[in-house]
């Protein structure tokens, strides 16, 4: 455990000392759970959006793209359920580690007394047969005045403490009236919590006329509602897809893993058309595909692994996660989720607009089924950066810092070092650079020992070094080092673009996919 902790520190300080990630506005101490790419940064997490955009949109001729606005209209989480389900108080049993919604255990409680003077209602009409006064029973009678009146007296507290937020005398109430987990029986109880995860905000300059609006929790919902305008424009025929990157936000309660549980985040989804029926075939293709996706990229099989949901979200009929093993353990990495007709149709019940589909081959109307793929970028960057960061000892018993990004996703190519800083070679390498910079990112540094700068790229994650010394004035050869492997050949300057290009184009990584 221990040696996790220290693993997981040493990663968030490399990110942070070779310009990769900072916390959000640190010069007033930082915003908790946000986080800024920096320059290196910047780069890989725009290659990682990149890498995943290709496979999905450029890979796949019926998949096409979208870029939706993040703010949208406040019906959108009404109809998704995102409104009523994200405002929930809730509680936890610490024994069955199960969650509950606290009203609910309270108002199932009430329930049950209802039942109870329903009961005795029922058993005192059957015994007075025609005579029966229903009113004056239950105005009267001591039993069915105490569960009535119990009923009431709970709920109405509830009520109160609900409205007041004053969560504690929910969970007191619950201890008070010894309601006891359904599942174990345990009445061990968390304190209730409120989870709203939504950030709220105003649209409009005046306040009158301002209205709520939400910052989008998730990417699907602008997919969804784009569905018939990108089915009609793009002539799409089912099964097609939709691809979308872009920002959600959560006001995440628990956020202490760096850039695992962010508040502001990334997320790269996709949302998969299909004819009703065929959506669990079209869900094994898709969890099979998005393991190829990770497994091209060659951080190890055994860093990832399938977590099948047996309990399942009130839209899905199946789903899975991709768990990744990051430096805490094996956590979820991407979601894989067929989610039936639930988003269409509740969007056509709340904006009264047809979203179906007519399908010629069987020649008729109905409103796809959807299977979505959804991976966080952030979380992929931290999956890639955590595993890339390794320390080595050497033949000689030093120590090296590297980081062995995936080289299709390292945010530079190479760096061009002359040897010195004089007789000719910082023209040469500039001269490099101008032929190299068109295709990919390359940087240029002349400081410090051969050495030392080597070591800086091995450690910010720079796949190759080119050196230009004496000789490559006479005979136009270069030093070219190789990150992973610290070998090091001589090569003419000419082949240089094709030499890495081998290595970095998206084409050789994709083989496998
Ligand atoms: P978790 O259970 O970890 O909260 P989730 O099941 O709520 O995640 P989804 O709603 O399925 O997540 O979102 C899809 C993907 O978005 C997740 O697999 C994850 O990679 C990413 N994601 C979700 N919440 C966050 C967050 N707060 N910070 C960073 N990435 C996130």
């Amino acid at each position: 455990m221990k040696n996790q902790e220290d693993k997981f520190k040493k990663v968030i300080s490399h990110a942070k000392e070779y310009g990769y990630i900072f916390q959000s506005s640190e010069i007033y101490d930082g915003l908790s759970a946000v986080y800024d790419y920096a320059q290196n940064g910047v780069e890989l997490k725009n290659n990682i959006r990149n890498y995943w955009w290709k496979a999905m949109v450029q890979m796949n001729e019926n998949i096409v793209g979208l870029d939706a606005a993040i703010f949208m209209h406040p019906t959108t989480w009404k109809a998704s359920g995102h409104v009523d389900a994200f405002n929930d108080p809730l509680i936890d049993n610490k024994d069955s580690k199960k969650r509950y919604r606290a009203d609910v255990l309270i108002e199932d409680y009430a329930e049950k007394l209802n039942l109870k003077a329903k009961k005795e209602i029922a058993k005192a009409a059957k015994r007075f047969g025609e005579a029966f006064n229903e009113e004056e029973f239950i105005r009267t009678n001591p039993r069915v005045i105490k569960y009535f009146g119990k009923r009431d007296e709970v709920l109405k507290r509830m009520a109160k403490s609900l409205e007041n937020e004053d969560l504690a005398d929910v969970k007191d109430l619950i201890i008070e009236l010894e309601i006891a987990c359904p599942e174990s029986g345990s009445k061990n109880w968390t304190d209730v919590k409120q989870f709203n995860l939504m950030f709220g905000t105003k649209l409009g300059a005046s306040a009158d006329s301002a209205i709520d609006l939400f910052l989008r929790p998730e990417t699907a919902q602008g997919i969804f509602v784009n569905f018939a305008n990108v089915q009609k424009t793009g002539r799409m025929k089912i099964p097609f897809g939709i691809a979308q990157t872009g920002k959600a936000f959560r006001n995440e309660i628990v956020a202490r893993q760096f850039i695992f549980r962010m508040r502001e985040f990334e997320q790269m989804e996709m949302q998969f058309f299909v004819r009703p029926g065929e959506e669990l075939k079209w869900y094994e293709h898709w969890k099979e595909k998005r393991l190829k996706w990770h497994l091209s990229l060659g951080l190890g099989k055994d860093k990832y692994r399938f977590h099948d949901h047996d309990k399942l979200a009130h839209y899905a009929n199946a789903a899975a996660d991709i768990e990744f093993e990051f430096p805490f353990g094996f956590k979820e990495l991407e979601g894989i989720h067929s989610r039936t007709d639930f988003d269409l149709k509740a969007h056509e019940e709340h904006s009264g607009k047809k979203l179906q589909f007519f399908d010629h081959e069987v020649n008729k109307s109905y409103v796809p089924y959807v299977v979505e793929t959804s991976i966080g970028l952030d979380r992929m960057f931290l999956a890639i950066f955590s595993t890339s960061l390794q320390n080595e000892t050497l033949e000689d018993g030093s120590e090296r810092t590297v980081l062995r990004l995936p080289s299709v996703l390292a945010p530079t190519k190479a760096a061009i070092l002359p040897l010195i800083k004089k007789d000719g070679l910082p023209e040469i390498s500039r001269k490099i650079m101008d032929e190299l910079k068109y295709d990919f990112n390359v940087i240029y540094d002349e400081k410090d020992a051969i050495g030392r700068r080597y070591r800086r790229q091995d450690a910010v994650g720079t796949p190759f070094c080119i050196t230009v010394d004496h000789k490559t004035k006479e005979d136009n050869t270069v030093t070219i080092r190789f990150r992973d492997s610290m070998k090091q050949e001589r090569v003419e300057i000419s082949t240089l673009k094709s030499l890495i290009n081998k290595e970095v184009s998206i084409a050789n990584w994709f083989q496998d996919i």
